[in-house]
């Protein structure tokens, strides 16, 4: 039997990229991985785009991964974004850089990276088997010692890269079989929960669908304690859903929105909507009342047309009883204030998140304590490396998750080889 000095266990991108950086170091690689296919939840990230990276400073990059991004320090010091960018255009990938420093391929295709990642992975001759399911990792007192799959088969190694990713969306293969192995090797699964999720709430306007469908641009959501202080906010886009709110700045709120459930054990969170977030309310009052003064014998409804999006003005009629036929000169400022307060504070009671297999990405895993950010390397075992979304590391959806499993993935290839070479 051919005997590898590396085998890499799941061909995601921190799998795909810890063979390459192997074989690059010169290391016989072997990579597994139970699917039919490899980059399987690549293929459809960024909507079918893939978001490869993000073009922004070091600091701003580990401000945007808020699970154990200073972590990331060390692995981007080997790996980094402007590697990610070099690499696909070395292969002849051109990248664009969209709003907000989010890197995509010219073509909008996530399979030409997956297939870039692929040519390059066989070009340097690493053997590739799919449809391999591996059962567990054995170990002897200090060392890895084998792979074995579920069919029983045997691998004998001294070294091992688990590449084997979260468990958000199972069926690209992301089952969190990677934790039990770890386990077993003496490390430490912080506990998991669902990040970069759609929000959940029971409230009567969510579940009378009365806002289904509506896009907020530009908007602010904030997360709240019981005691109302201001845990987190984010600006950006949003959209109401049939159970709760979804898009860019929901999804970037709910890791906040599950921990302080979990924190404060309370069935609901109250989040805010600032819908104008450059205006202070007073002088969104004084806008409402300007265009009262400039034209008052218009109808109310009429008045406020494009003043903000049409059905939360309808909403926002329904909500505060006010007749919007009446008109504008008769309407009282205490009722235009309310108005803007609504603008300025829409809240909403919060009870969740859907579960962590319709997340983005999963939060928590390998204690990140227990590894060598300079290698990717077990504090547990000797020949154990560890990259990806096992580990508990997670970033904004932004291209940040996917950069941390390139970079991590890089450093424990290239520290795998060379802990080979040097035996
Ligand atoms: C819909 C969607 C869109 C996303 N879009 C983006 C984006 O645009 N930008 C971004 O940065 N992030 C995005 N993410 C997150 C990003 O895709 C993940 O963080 C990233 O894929 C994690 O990479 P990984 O290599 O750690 O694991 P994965 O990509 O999950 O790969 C793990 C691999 O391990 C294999 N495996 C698991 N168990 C076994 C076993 N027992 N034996 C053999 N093989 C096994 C699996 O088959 C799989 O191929 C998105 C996620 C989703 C779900």
């Amino acid at each position: 039997m051919k005997k590898y000095d590396v085998i890499v266990i799941g061909g995601g991108p921190s799998g795909l990229m810890a063979s390459i950086a192997a074989a690059e170091h010169g290391a016989k690689v072997l990579l597994l991985d139970k699917g039919n296919k490899l980059g399987r939840k690549l293929a459809i990230s960024g909507g079918g785009r893939c978001n490869v990276t993000n073009r922004m400073e070091i600091q701003d990059l580990i401000a945007h991964i808020p699970g154990n991004g200073r972590f990331m320090h060390s692995p981007f010091s080997v790996f980094n974004n402007e590697n990610i960018i070099q690499f696909f255009e070395g292969l002849g990938i051109q990248l664009k850089e969209e709003d907000r420093g989010r890197m995509f391929p010219v073509n909008d295709k996530a399979t030409t990276v997956v297939e870039t990642l692929l040519n390059q992975v066989r070009r340097l001759g690493v053997d590739i088997r799919t449809n391999t399911a591996v059962k567990t990792i054995n170990y002897d007192h200090e060392a890895v010692s084998e792979v074995v799959l579920q069919n029983g088969e045997r691998l004998p190694t001294a070294t091992i890269i688990v590449a084997t990713g979260g468990k958000s969306v199972p069926h690209t293969g992301s089952t969190g079989d990677g934790y039990p192995w770890a386990e077993k090797a003496g490390h430490t699964i912080t506990e998991l929960y669902p990040t970069e999720v759609p929000i959940t709430s029971n409230e009567a306007f969510i579940r009378e669908k009365t806002l289904q469908g509506l896009s907020l641009r530009d908007i602010e959501l904030s997360v709240f304690d019981p005691k109302g202080k201001k845990i987190k906010t984010h600006e950006g886009d949003m959209i109401f859903t049939h159970f709760g709110i979804s898009g860019p700045a929901a999804l970037r709120c709910s890791q906040y929105v599950v921990k302080a459930l979990k924190k404060f054990k309370t069935q609901t969170i109250k989040m805010e909507i600032d819908l104008f977030p450059s205006l202070s309310e007073e002088a969104l009052f004084q806008q409402l009342l300007a265009k009262v003064k400039a034209e008052p014998k218009k109808a109310l409804k009429n008045l406020l047309k494009g003043f903000a999006t049409e059905r939360f003005l309808v909403f926002a009629y329904d909500r505060l009883s006010i007749d919007s036929q009446s008109q504008a000169s008769t309407v009282p400022h205490d009722v235009l204030r309310s108005i803007s307060q609504l603008c300025k504070h829409f809240t909403l009671e919060v009870n969740g998140t859907l579960s962590i297999e319709k997340a983005f990405v999963t939060g928590g895993g390998i204690s990140i304590k227990e590894i060598e950010p300079k290698t990717m390397h077990s504090k547990k075992k000797q020949g154990l490396y560890f990259c990806g979304e096992v580990l508990d590391i997670h970033g904004y959806t932004g291209g940040y998750n996917i950069t941390v499993a390139f970079s991590t993935g890089y450093t424990a290839g290239k520290s795998a080889a060379q802990q080979v070479i040097h035996n």
